[in-house]
């Protein structure tokens, strides 16, 4: 199992309004989190000034991307070091939309990993298998493929959270079970032991995505190699959000 904080993310995705976030920031900051639980949210690039300068600042604020270096003639980037002057600690790399949709793929992640961590961001990195690959027997194949890009291009571990987050179950509803997760956190943990080191395994937080929600996540909390949650949808109700923060508990 791992030793690492509960750490809870809210990944907001192109969601929200001025108005919306504002009331998602105001149920956020009257809402009870236990102080035992590391809490980041990642509104789009364009709110992320307005959500610095309302929300408490118990909860941390991560970008959903960053560029693979330093500023300059990248039309429509933003970059790590941009983000840290606006007060953002956290970044997000390899989450299914961008691999998937957008066609990122390891090597380029990996790379924008490890740049972001070089300016003192901390990364929040996605792997998981799509439906296909897990009916396929390759589940483990792909997150290792996944993770490998990663371990390619950074030189420490320390700041980063390993997110799990299967594809067949990110904004489905359909949640992985407690056993399902478990099987791949450990098996991941393993992965991380013999290529990596086994202090980067015990320390690393191996956290869960899809569909979790308010209903399902204390069951997955329970799980030895369950470290917390990265959580779509569900986090964009703040009472909600605040119940998956307080589950491990
Ligand atoms: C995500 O996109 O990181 C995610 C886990 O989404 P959802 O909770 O909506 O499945």
């Amino acid at each position: 199992a791992g030793t690492g904080k509960f750490f809870v993310g809210g990944n907001w995705k192109c969601n929200g309004t001025k108005d919306s976030i504002s009331k998602l920031v105001a149920d956020l900051n009257s809402a009870t989190l236990e102080n035992d639980v590391d809490v980041v949210v990642a509104p789009p690039f364009i709110y992320i000034d307005q959500v610095k300068r309302s929300l408490v600042d118990r909860i941390e604020i991560s970008a959903q991307n960053s560029w693979i270096g330093k500023g300059g003639a990248f039309t429509g980037e933003i970059s790590a070091e941009q983000l840290i002057d606006i007060g953002c600690k956290w970044v997000i790399h390899g989450h299914s939309e961008r691999r998937h949709i957008i066609g990122e793929d390891d090597q380029f992640i990996g790379k924008k990993a490890a740049y972001a961590l070089s300016q003192n961001l901390k990364v929040i990195a996605c792997i998981g298998e799509k439906l296909d690959e897990r009916e396929a027997g390759k589940t483990f194949d792909v997150c290792f493929q996944q993770l490998k890009g990663f371990a390619d291009n950074v030189s420490s571990w320390t700041n980063i959270v390993i997110a799990y987050e299967p594809v067949w179950a990110i904004g489905t509803g359909k949640v992985a079970t407690p056993e399902q997760a478990q099987e791949v956190h450990a098996a991941v943990r393993d992965w991380l032991k013999k290529n990596v080191s086994a202090e980067v395994a015990s320390e690393t937080r191996i956290i869960y995505g899809g569909s979790v929600n308010g209903s399902n996540c204390a069951d997955l909390a329970k799980k030895e190699d369950i470290d917390g949650f990265l959580v779509g949808g569900a986090s964009l109700k703040g009472p909600e959000f605040a119940v998956i923060v307080n589950s491990a508990t």
